[in-house]
């Protein structure tokens, strides 16, 4: 209980949707997947120019020291071997087994020389500290994790080891509340800026008015869902035009119409569908992924705007009634996929069949052949 409050004032756990910091870990760990192979070069080579300074001051080739960064230097490599092989998301879970390995390595790096020389100086911890702190892709709750461990380590350095290690706990301590803050005030401003695009772009893919998806970002969705499609999943596009509208905004205004338009599209909502879209006026499209059989409500789609009673004395139903066009594609082990347009297609031909047929129905088939777009 303590401790999940305490980990609610962590701006990873606090500030965004589960959903949206997922994702805005996903795009940090793609951004940070070039920059983060090449901090490890940089730090496999600072290791060695440890090696080569100890070797240079007269200390053996093959000294405990030098032997455990050439372990740390390997274990930095490991991630580069892999960078190809894994996603982003997973190399920077990799990243953090060989910080906490990078740190116990290092200590004992600190322990061994601590030994030799009677003391450690304070500049190997605060170093690794600032280094562990300057990696982008970590957020707040990792770095007190590996800060922690730090400190720890260095405290089992001191008093299980006998070291004697200076002013360095002091030191460390200090960089580590003042990196802490930093840190902090990045996480909050970086995942604050993160929701203002959310929100930006959310804006930009939904119609004002009735709240449903607009057609500018109907075409990368619908790809989307048909990239996901398997063998034996059917796709279903439909079109849903609103009956005699134009004489529902002549009798009851254009207020009352848009009144209208967000009452059905609010009813569309209410629906498990995959995708629903504003195709502009008092049109909408449907779509919704289906495995097996059609469900009995989208085949009868009509009567979920009939259901709303919303009065409409100019038409002859004497309700608010919407007629619906819906497109079938079934997709078969190496078949081609339709394009949106063909879909589309279909799906306004059958339209204009509903709304021949008496107008506040269904007309349904089934998408044949995507290459030639041919509806049975
Ligand atoms: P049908 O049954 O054949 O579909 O007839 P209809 O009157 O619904 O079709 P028509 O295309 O003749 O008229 C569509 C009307 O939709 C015309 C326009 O005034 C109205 N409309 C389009 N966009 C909006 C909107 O954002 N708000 C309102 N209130 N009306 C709109
Ligand atoms: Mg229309
Ligand atoms: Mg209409």
């Amino acid at each position: 209980m303590v401790i999940s409050r305490l980990l609610r004032w962590l701006p990873e756990r606090s500030l965004l949707e589960r959903d949206a910091e997922q994702k805005f870990r996903a795009s940090k760990a793609r951004e940070a997947r070039k920059s983060s192979l090449v901090f490890a070069l940089v730090s496999a080579l600072l290791l060695l120019l440890f090696n080569l300074s100890d070797y240079l001051s007269g200390l053996p080739f093959a000294s405990p020291e030098s032997l455990l960064r050439y372990i740390a230097i390997a274990t930095l490599l490991i991630p580069l071997a892999y960078a190809r092989r894994v996603s982003a998301v997973q190399l920077q879970r990799l990243w953090f087994a060989v910080a906490v390995l990078l740190i116990l390595l290092i200590n004992a790096v600190f322990y061994s020389a601590g030994l030799r020389n009677g003391a450690l100086g304070v500049g190997g911890p605060v170093v690794l500290a600032v280094g562990l702190g300057s990696i982008t892709f970590f957020h707040m709750g990792q770095k007190l994790l590996l800060w922690s461990l730090q400190l720890a380590g260095l405290l089992l350095v001191k008093y299980a080891g006998g070291v004697n290690t200076g002013w360095s706990l002091f030191y460390l301590t200090l960089v580590i509340f003042l990196l802490s803050f930093t840190q902090y005030r990045l996480d909050l401003l970086q995942r604050l800026h993160f929701r203002y695009q959310l929100a930006e772009r959310l804006k930009a893919e939904t119609d004002k008015l009735t709240g449903a998806l607009n057609r500018h970002s109907f075409e990368k969705r619908l790809s989307h869902l048909l990239g996901q499609l398997k063998p034996g999943t059917t796709l279903c596009v439909g079109l849903l035009d609103i009956d005699y509208f134009k004489k529902y905004n002549d009798h009851y205004g254009h207020l009352k119409g848009d009144a209208c338009l967000v009452a059905v599209s609010k009813a569309l909502q209410e629906l498990p569908l995959d995708l629903l879209v504003r195709f502009g006026g008092e049109e909408f499209i449907v779509v919704k992924m289906v495995h097996g059989d059609t469900p009995s409500w989208l085949l009868n789609l009509n009567q979920c705007i009939h259901a709303l009673q919303v009065p409409h004395s100019a038409s002859p139903l004497q309700w608010v009634s919407a007629s619906v066009g819906l497109c079938q594609y079934r997709h078969q082990a190496g078949g081609s996929l339709p394009l949106s347009q063909q879909l589309l297609g279909a799906a306004d031909k059958l339209l204009y069949e509903a709304k021949e047929g008496g107008r506040n129905r269904v007309c349904s088939a089934l998408l044949a052949n995507p290459a030639t777009a041919a509806v049975q």
